[in-house]
């Protein structure tokens, strides 16, 4: 297949850009290059022939249209968007303008092209979403997420990424545009900005800095790898029933006190300290309006299209461990972007 991944110079969409290209199928990154971007993500896949990138804003219609125009890709993977929760409150105004606004001049463009082909049957937009559209959950474990539960954002990310899922819905419904859509739980894994818990605290544990935790600690994610994350992704676009969309989690619930602890775990074993990393561990203000728990149902796209996770979070946070402490490199590059290493969305 050909795919446009937008956002693919970011951590979950540079990760569907390598997979995708491992698996054979044509890729157009189309990404602006904010803050977020690093192209180091691509760097093993930017000579092949199946790659290319075009920096694009999806702010800009007229762009969007012209890239989308040139490639005529057989689906449209839709990751670009502002990310962070704590930059959200702070600025919401670009969370509006890229995930709301760039959402619908993606989808002016997709459908477009789609009717320019004669309404092609196989044609895909796919909508890349969060779990944090639906709010936040009680305690009860029996109470998870699913293609069901009722939208209830409660951050301006979060009602930003809600707004953007409605649009899309929207033009299924009205135009008869193919999507699909895929709504997933916190991501974790090999080039995670290093504004974001995990790399935060694997990065702050080595620099022997505080290890902060918002508020007690007892939040709870529903934590993915990374990898994880796109292979569902990917069987998603080219498997997934159109107008259908699918919640994906690792099943892998845990406070943001218990993984702090487990990265502290892991890093007292790999990079032994004078004394165990979990002593860094500091309580911080908490962030406004921070959802209790979120965990997610991932019933149907296991049972409809036979997607599983294939690491624990254990697991999984060994391998990134791991990572962190051989691409210095990569994450020394990252921490003089504007607003990395400080206190972000008190408001
Ligand atoms: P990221 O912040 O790492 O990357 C976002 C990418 O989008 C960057 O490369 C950035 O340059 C690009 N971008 C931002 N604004 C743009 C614009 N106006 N035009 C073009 N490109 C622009 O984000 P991520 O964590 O990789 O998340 C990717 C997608 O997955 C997002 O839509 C996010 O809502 C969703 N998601 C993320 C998580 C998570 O845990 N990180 C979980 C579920 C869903």
């Amino acid at each position: 297949m050909k795919l446009l991944v937008t956002g693919g110079a970011g951590f979950i969409g540079s990760a569907v850009l390598r997979r995708a290209v491992a698996q054979g199928h044509q890729v157009v990154n189309v990404d602006a290059l904010t803050y977020a971007a690093c192209l180091e993500n691509v760097a093993s896949i930017a000579q092949s022939p199946l790659y290319q990138f075009e920096q694009v804003d999806i702010r800009d219609a007229a762009a969007v249209e012209a890239v989308v125009a040139k490639h005529a890709p057989d689906a449209i993977m839709h990751l670009a968007a502002e990310s962070h929760v704590d930059r959200s409150i702070d600025g919401p105004g670009v969370f509006i303008e890229t995930n709301v606004i760039g959402t619908f001049n993606m989808l002016q463009s997709a459908r477009a092209l789609w009717e320019r082909q004669g309404r092609p049957a196989g044609f895909r937009f796919h909508h890349i979403s969060t779990d944090e559209v639906f709010g936040s959950l009680p305690a009860d474990p029996s109470v998870k997420f699913t293609e069901d539960t009722a939208y209830d954002p409660r951050s301006p990310y979060s009602a930003s990424k809600a707004s953007s899922d409605h649009l899309v819905r929207a033009w299924h419904e009205t135009y008869g545009l193919p999507v699909v859509l895929t709504n997933c739980s916190n991501n974790y894994g090999p080039y995670h900005f290093p504004e974001k818990l995990i790399p935060v605290v694997i990065l702050n544990a080595l620099a022997g800095a505080p290890l902060p935790i918002y508020g007690d600690g007892s939040n709870v994610r529903d934590w993915l790898y990374v990898e994880d994350h796109a292979e569902a992704l990917l069987t998603v676009v080219t498997k997934g029933e159109v107008g259908r969309s699918y919640n994906i989690g690792g099943e892998n619930e845990r406070s943001n006190l218990e993984l702090v602890r487990t990265i502290c775990a892991i890093l007292d074993e790999k990079r032994p300290g004078n004394r165990p990393y979990a002593e860094q561990i500091t309580y911080v203000t908490d962030r406004p309006g921070h959802d209790a728990r979120y965990a997610i149902d991932p019933s149907r796209i296991r049972e409809e299209l036979g997607w599983s996770p294939s690491v624990t979070v254990e697991e999984g946070l060994a391998l990134t461990v791991q990572w962190y402490l051989d691409n210095e490199d990569w994450w020394r590059a990252l921490q003089s972007r504007d607003g990395v290493g400080k206190r972000l969305g008190t408001a």
